[in-house]
């Protein structure tokens, strides 16, 4: 074993620029994570399946083996002076062996929670946050007995596994009831209902704490998906301060009540009550939080370093709206097309689109490929400019 080893978090220790921090997982996440922290004088090695993956091109090395591979996690540990990880689901037991290997301040416990939706709803509660109302569900009867009780429509979610919409299915009346058990039951994972809220806005909000106890959270973001992908995030969002400043609030109150290390990510709904209600948490960078590249003094990227590494938080003030939009497999050649021109015909007076990709060898349909993050005068013109542009015109 290291010197490194036993790797719970330790308030004082702080990785000074030159050391290696080791990403568990090699996409965008950990490219962004990578250029960002290299500039800041670190250097990096990723783990991940996929030769010259995202991350790996940017980054100092990349060992190109499977993320249950625990040999290849001992490797990363050996090399790494601090690790982190860039998406969720990490194997318990790799895990457990990186926090003996090597220094993990963001700890095992966050993971286990948000891995699972019942875990994570647990946790919001116990930091005295909402989640939609919410039943386990065991069985058919249960189901029904659950649905009866909420009332139609409801979403039935797999707690374990989904992302980006998969492994749900929303009940619209209990003659669906059986089928849709039967079918997320397969994913052989405890299933949860949960209340339809019928929102307004989706908003999210991502916060950032460091182990001497320092937290910040990011402007509330506005996110609106194109079948249950992200497509735009709009900053500031369009909702009253108040609305705003409670969402970062709740944020705060998530991040300081789990103890988090390093970024969380917190979506909420919106009701037209002004109620808001948290629908998940992810424990890393998050694709909304991208429009902070340019937008923010420090990016969320950068933040991610300053947190695990234990020095102090950077300013996250919003410079100016900002309108991010994702670019998915078929908005790549229409985006290349753009990106050519003249720079007179880009850009509209008083916007300028910066452009993000993330060197993705296929660009497959729905694929997130990249992202271009619209800084204008108004959250409005940057729309307008999203708008009139060739860009996202294919969006099936
Ligand atoms: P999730 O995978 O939990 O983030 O859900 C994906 C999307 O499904 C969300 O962004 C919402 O648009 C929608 N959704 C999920 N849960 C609910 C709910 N309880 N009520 C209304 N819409 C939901």
């Amino acid at each position: 074993m290291s010197d490194k080893g036993n790797g719970v978090m330790d308030a004082t220790k702080v990785i000074r620029p030159g050391g290696t921090i080791g990403v568990l997982g090699g996409g965008q996440l950990g490219r962004m994570l990578a250029l960002s922290g290299r500039a800041m004088g670190y250097r990096f090695v990723t783990l991940d399946p996929t030769p010259d993956s995202p991350c790996g091109q940017v980054a100092d090395r990349q060992i190109t083996a499977d993320y249950h591979d625990v040999e290849a996690a001992r490797a990363l540990a050996e090399e790494s002076d601090v690790i982190t990880y860039e998406f969720e689901n990490v194997d318990a037991d790799v895990t457990e062996l990186l926090m003996a290997e090597s220094y993990v301040p963001q700890g095992s416990k966050l993971l286990y929670t948000t891995q699972h939706r019942l875990r994570e709803k647990r946790a919001i509660e116990a930091a005295g946050v909402k989640v939609a109302p919410y039943a386990e569900i065991n069985s058919a009867a249960e189901l029904h007995e659950a649905v009866t009780r909420f009332g139609t429509p409801c979403v039935l979610k797999t707690a374990t596994g989904g992302y980006d919409g998969k492994g749900q299915w929303v009940i619209r009346s209990l003659d669906e009831v059986e089928e849709a058990y039967e079918t997320l039951s397969r994913a052989k994972t405890e299933l949860v209902l949960e209340q339809f809220i019928h929102f307004e806005k989706e908003l999210s909000v991502i916060a950032a704490r460091s182990p001497r106890g320092e937290v910040k959270t990011f402007p509330a973001a506005e996110n609106i998906h194109v079948n249950n992908i992200l497509h735009l995030s709009i900053v500031p969002a369009r909702t009253s301060e108040h609305i705003q400043q409670e969402a970062e609030r709740l944020a705060m109150q998530i991040a300081e009540s789990m103890g988090v290390i390093g970024l969380i990510a917190v979506e909420l709904f919106l009701t037209e009550e002004g109620e808001l209600f948290v629908n998940e948490l992810a424990p890393r960078p998050h694709n909304s939080g991208h429009y902070t590249m340019e937008a923010c003094k420090t990016s969320q990227f950068e933040q991610h370093v300053r947190a695990i590494c234990n020095l102090p938080l950077g300013s996250t003030e919003l410079l100016t709206p900002v309108v991010m939009g994702n670019v998915l497999g078929q908005h790549v050649e229409p985006l290349l097309d753009w990106i050519v021109q003249p720079e007179s015909e880009q850009q509209a007076d008083g916007v300028t689109a910066k452009v993000h990709l993330y060197g993705k060898h296929e660009a497959k349909h729905n694929r997130k490929m990249g992202h271009v993050n619209v800084l204008a005068g108004s959250v409005d013109e940057a729309l307008q400019w999203i708008e009139a542009s060739n860009i996202w015109k294919t969006n099936e």
